[in-house]
């Protein structure tokens, strides 16, 4: 617990119909008190834990607002620790004039993060739990919404512990083993070990690869429109950004630039790059973005391959299809309000990818694209409702160190060495794992991690 007692706006600094300032610490009742006025002057140090208030806020004589408080003590609180919160009136100066007549009867102005910090380091929440408080706040979407409450509920944490805990018991095994070999064996014991770090291999790959997936879910999908040019594809980005974005012309390659736009398509986050038509040119500018749309890319997790449906197919269509054909690829056979040339049977031929006949200009099939990245993204084998996934490139490293540590072990066994080998990287395993839940870092590192953090929070 510490000694100081800390006070912060926890809503946002714009005038709105309420403000909230949370004080915290042992000070928070008695610093409140001396500020805090009821119609029956009772102290709020008689009040019981988790009961609401009404009266004033007071800087001596003068009254500052008019407000409702709640107060819970210790420890059934956010903090753990006395919390008293103040709802104001939400304006910006009336709110800060709330905070400012608590510093001046004592609180100290809290650092972003440190209500999450303290209950951190008072022991409500590990440190993968405190970092979930800032990804649920910054969720755009339902997934990344769901995924930061389940790792808030302590999901992710509960798996590192079983984790670490049977790793452990592993370590203590071999060291009493070691120290005592006339009455424990180790006899066939690397057999044992070698199951035991196969399960957590798997368990540490699963987390890890999902890391992926919350990577989407946190950032959104890096989507590449390609396609020759006049195909449509601005046409296509246009429509869904519903707004004049990009140039939409009829002069083959005047896109020239890489375009990015964020978009939200129900609850999933694209972050669409629409290329300049990659086709061979021998004009130097649009050479350049060219290049650019190659390298974007090979980074895409979607590619969008938008084809002129009223034109036949030609050689650049099958460049952009060997160049596309290992990739994630949806594709648009745009332009079907206009006679039909090239068909989902002839595109078949080529590229055995899903098709999705659209047209631009009438706004028809775009429906049917949003469900198709649905589908491919968030459906089928990832069951994202009620599954955990990475998020946090801190835990991802952490999780990467650990496989790296158990593979080691695990060849150890094969190359037959002593057994003193393994318990050095299963402890490498155990401390790597340790990390993610906040039990083998230091204090630079805690502060960082909450310096990430609002204000009030
Ligand atoms: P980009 O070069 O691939 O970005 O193609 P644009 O979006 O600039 O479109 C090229 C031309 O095709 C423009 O004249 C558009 O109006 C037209 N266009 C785009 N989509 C459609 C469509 O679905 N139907 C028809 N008929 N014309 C379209």
């Amino acid at each position: 617990m510490y000694a100081d007692t800390i006070a912060a706006i926890a809503t946002g600094m714009t005038n709105s119909g309420i403000g909230i300032v949370r004080v915290s610490g042992s000070d928070a009742v008695a610093i409140t008190d001396k500020v805090f006025r009821t119609k029956e002057k009772r102290s709020l140090c008689e009040m019981e834990t988790h009961t609401i208030h009404y009266g004033h806020i007071f800087d001596g004589e003068e009254k500052i607002d008019e407000v409702v408080v709640l107060l819970m003590r210790a420890p059934r609180s956010y903090t753990r620790e006395d919390t008293v919160e103040i709802d104001c009136h939400g304006g910006v100066y009336v709110v800060k004039r709330v905070l400012d007549t608590l510093i001046k009867y004592g609180a100290r102005p809290a650092e972003p993060g440190e209500y999450t910090k303290r209950a951190f380091l008072n022991g409500r929440i590990d440190l993968s739990q405190a970092e979930s408080v800032i990804d649920l706040i910054s969720s755009q979407n339902e997934y990344a919404r769901k995924s930061s409450l389940l790792q808030l509920s302590g999901q992710l944490s509960n798996e590192i512990r079983n984790m670490r805990a049977e790793i452990l018991h592993e370590i203590a095994f071999i060291e009493s083993a070691l120290d005592d070999p006339e009455h424990i064996s180790l006899d066939g014991y690397g057999d044992k070990l070698a199951k035991i770090v196969d399960n957590n291999i798997d368990h540490v790959e699963r987390l890890w690869k999902s890391s992926e997936n919350g990577r989407m879910f946190k950032e959104g999908i890096s989507t590449v429109i390609v396609g020759k040019p006049n195909v449509g594809k601005s046409s296509i980005l246009n429509t869904l950004l519903g707004q004049e974005r990009a140039i939409v012309t009829d002069i083959a390659g005047t896109t020239r630039d890489v375009l990015e736009e964020q978009i939200n398509l129900n609850g999933i986050l694209l972050n669409i790059v629409d290329t300049a038509g990659i086709r061979e040119t021998s004009d130097v500018v649009e050479k350049i973005g060219v290049d650019r749309a190659k390298d974007s890319l090979r980074n895409a997790d979607l590619v969008i391959y938008v084809v002129d449906g009223s034109l036949p197919l030609d050689q650049n269509d099958y460049e952009i299809m060997e160049l596309i054909e290992e990739q994630q690829v949806i594709i648009l056979l745009n332009k079907s309000d206009l006679k039909a040339v090239t068909t989902k049977k002839e595109l078949k031929k080529h590229l055995d990818k899903k098709t999705i006949s659209v047209s631009a200009l009438d706004k028809t099939g775009i429906s049917d694209l949003e469900q198709a990245i649905g589908e491919m993204f968030f459906a089928g084998d990832v069951a994202y409702n009620d599954e955990l996934f990475i998020t946090n490139s801190r835990h991802k490293y952490a999780l990467q160190e650990t496989l790296a540590a158990l593979r080691l072990v695990r060849k150890s066994i094969e190359d037959g060495m002593e057994e003193d080998f393994y318990s050095i990287d299963l402890m490498h395993a155990y401390e790597e794992l340790g990390k993610i839940i906040g039990e083998e870092i230091g204090e630079d590192l805690v502060n960082e991690i909450f310096s990430k953090f609002c204000m009030g929070k």
